[in-house]
Order: C-alpha cells, then structure tokens, then sequence
C-alpha cells in the first residue's frame, strides 16, 4: 500500500487521558481510535494486524476440528433465565436493553446458551459426538475498569469454541489437544516464552481449568511461575496448593505480573443439564452431553504484543502479525522506488511504501512508530553505496545491499 493513499495520520503525542502503553502507542501509530473508554475502532493498519492474529488462531482451531459459526450479538433472555445467568448479581456485566414492541434483550457477554440451545436442534445420538464449533464474535461487558487500552474492552471479539462430548474421557483427550494448540497459537504469536499454561480454579464442574497468562508489568493478574515444567498457578489457588507446581511439586515459584490472553474450562455437564442438551448412548439410553469451551481475546493479544514489543521510538512488531512486513521509504528517488515496490508486491511481499513528500526525519519516526519488520531506504545516498539500505526494526545498524538481492535477503530473514 501507498503511504499517501493511507487516510490515517500519525501523531507525536498520545491523548492525556489515555493512561496504557498499548493504546498511546496504536493510537499514536494509527492502529486504533477510540470511541469512549474501554471501545476502539480499528483502523487499516489496525485491522490488518488484529485480523493476522484471528487468522492465525482460526488455523490451529480449524486444525483441531472446530467448525465456525456467527452467533448473534443480541440475546434472548429466556433461555438466560433458565441457567440463572440473566439475573446473576455478583458477575453481572450485562448490557440490557428494551425491545419496542415489548420484552428485553441483552448484549452477549458469552455464548454458552445460545449455543446449547442451538445445537440441541442437531444432536440426538452418540453418533452425532463429538463435535466442536466456534466463532469470532464481538462480546459486550460492562467492565468496571477499562483503563487498560485494548486489553480489557467493553466491546471485544472473542474466538469461542465449545466442544461437545459423550463422556469425561472424550472431554479430557479432546482438552488436551486444545491445550497444545493455544501454546502453538500463542509461540506463533510470538508470545511463547512469555506465556505460561496456568492452573486456575476450576469453578463448580472440575478441578482446575487453565489460563494461559502473558508475563508484562501491565498485566492485572498476578501468577507464579515454575521455570523447569514451564506453567504457572494463578493467585486464586495457589495457597490450595500449598506454593508448589502441581506438575513437579517444586515450592521455588515466582511471583509474575500477568494477563489472562486465553482460558479453557471444562464444563463438563453444567449447560447441558440446565438447558436439556442430551443424546442416546449406545444402548439407547438418555445421557447428558459433556462440554469444554476455550476463549482467547484478539484485541487483548494484540494489546499485549505491543506492551511488550516496543522500545522508545513505537512498536516493534513480531513478523506474524506485523501488518506489512516492509517498509520501503523513498528519499527523492520515487522511480526507482516504485521500480523495488512493484517486485516485492510481484513476491508476495506485503509492503508499506512511503511515497509521500513529506521530510526525511518524518518518514525514519513514522516508520519507528508504526514498527513494520524490515525497513528498506532508497535514497541518492543508498544508491551511490551501492542499492538500498536495510534495516531491522529491532536492530539499531542499517547495511547497504544491492537492489536484486533484496528480495532473497527478506526472504530468508
Ligand atoms: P478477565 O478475568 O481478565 O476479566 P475473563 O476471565 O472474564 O477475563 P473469559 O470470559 O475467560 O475472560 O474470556 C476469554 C478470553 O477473552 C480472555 O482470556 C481474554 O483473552 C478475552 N477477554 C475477556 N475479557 C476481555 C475484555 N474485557 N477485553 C478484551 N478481551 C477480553
Ligand atoms: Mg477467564
């Protein structure tokens, strides 16, 4: 994409109220624009990188079984009623609203319901488990707190999935894997040695369920990590387990400032039973379906990428969810630059080209901010050296490399 055709601006300094690294940064770059607190808009550059991170969570869903619906936003309070969830005084973070000709609705906060009493409709037999089904959908709650940029919205799209079971066995084999395939999600986010798989209660239906929490100063959770089994215990269980890791029973833990970017829960029969979800088992018997559900928040793992990918000068994002993976800067040498832009576009380069006329110290800050991958200059000085010069975000010194290598020399970085 051309610079000059982008219709955002950067800016040199973030609105006073906002108080979080993460959203004075996407602000500033141009990523997001807020609406009010604990709502933001996603921008074109913004968008692109929030939908790199969705997609990347859709391939390890989809590899793991997970069909993908779009449930509704507004909610139905009859069928919340009968798990007591529409009028639950302690969690309540509903959205509520009047419809005209008559009746209440609600802004989805989750999905539990609709989606038990929707598949009720297509599970009859043990023949038709397991299955596993989830969306990208936007959730609305009324957080008491939203002073923590993207991270914690009162409108945010979360990736639900739930899966559905015939018996505990299934739940646990299945749950395994989902377990595997957030750590594949989160190393390929570039999140991985930062993020712990973390023991957490497990509510009234089982043991534990697990959190998988991002160590950065900004996080709101507190965790303790055990180094040599690579998990950690969440604050709300760790006197339960006396301060040892449950996997090796090592007491020498330490304390960690957290963020909860994904939780996975065994349900086991709760909805099921509350909502009449059942299926005949083999000998024709009614049973109750057993179910597991996972949740990871788009918006919050961005927000936590850039609190810890930055320094002084923007973001730095990892390659995966950049969102172009060049920045090529022309200083006065626009013919030549175009001549370099068309052959990245032609290798499937994704490219931010500043052609705009604007000085050069405006466009180096620019492209500090905004924090794309590699950094190509052309300019009369580059070209005498002998091509371009190429530059790492994360790296302080550019080399001067020759025009025709460019393109293997992205490629193999
Ligand atoms: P928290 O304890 O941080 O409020 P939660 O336990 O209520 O989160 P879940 O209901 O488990 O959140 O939601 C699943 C995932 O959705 C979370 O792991 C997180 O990634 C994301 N998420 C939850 N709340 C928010 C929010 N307010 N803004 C952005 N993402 C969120
Ligand atoms: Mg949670």
């Amino acid at each position: 994409m051309k610079q000059s055709q982008l219709f955002t601006k950067t800016q040199k300094q973030a609105p006073k109220d906002e108080v979080s690294l993460n959203a004075q940064l996407l602000l500033r770059a141009g990523f997001i624009d807020k609406e009010m607190a604990g709502v933001y808009s996603f921008l074109p550059l913004g968008l692109r990188t929030l939908n790199k991170i969705i997609e990347i969570i859709r391939e390890e869903i989809n590899a793991i079984g997970g069909q993908e619906i779009l449930l509704t936003a507004l909610q139905n309070p009859k069928i919340w009623k009968i798990t007591g969830r529409w009028d639950d005084e302690v969690l309540d973070v509903w959205f509520k609203t009047k419809i005209k000709t008559g009746g209440e609705v609600g802004l989805g906060t989750t999905h539990e319901e609709p989606l038990v009493n929707l598949i009720k409709k297509h599970i009859n037999s043990y023949k038709d488990l397991p299955k596993y089904v989830y969306q990208f959908q936007t959730k609305f709650r009324n957080e008491k707190r939203a002073k923590s940029g993207i991270m914690r919205l009162r409108e945010f799209i979360m990736k639900d999935l739930y899966s559905f079971h015939a018996n505990q066995e299934d739940l646990e084999v299945y749950y395994k894997k989902a377990q595997e395939a957030y750590l594949k999600i989160f190393n390929r986010l570039g999140l991985g040695d930062k993020t712990y798989m973390t023991y957490a209660s497990g509510g009234t239906f089982s043991q534990y369920s697990h959190e998988f929490q991002t160590i950065t100063s900004s996080g709101e959770d507190l965790i303790y990590v055990c180094d040599k089994c690579h998990i950690a215990v969440n604050k709300e269980i760790i006197k339960d387990l006396n301060h040892q890791c449950p996997e090796c029973g090592n007491a020498k833990l330490h304390e960690e400032k957290a963020v909860e970017v994904g939780n996975i829960f065994k349900l086991m029969d709760k909805f099921s039973r509350a909502l009449d979800l059942k299926y005949k088992d083999k000998e024709g018997k009614s049973k109750s379906v057993i179910m597991g559900c996972y949740g990871i928040g788009p918006q919050r793992v961005m927000g936590t990428i850039t609190e810890i990918y930055n320094d002084n000068k923007g973001i730095i994002w990892p390659e995966a969810v950049a969102p172009f993976n060049v920045h090529l800067i022309s200083l006065g040498k626009d013919e030549e630059a175009q001549k370099i832009y068309d052959d990245l576009l032609k290798n499937s380069i994704e490219t931010l080209y500043d052609d705009r006329n604007v000085r050069a110290g405006e466009k180096f800050a620019d492209s500090d901010l905004i924090g794309i991958p590699y950094r190509v200059v052309i300019s009369g000085k580059s070209i005498d050296a002998g091509g371009v010069e190429f530059k790492k975000r994360n790296e302080i010194k550019s080399k001067i490399i020759p025009i025709k290598s460019l393109i293997s020399k992205i490629k193999q970085s």
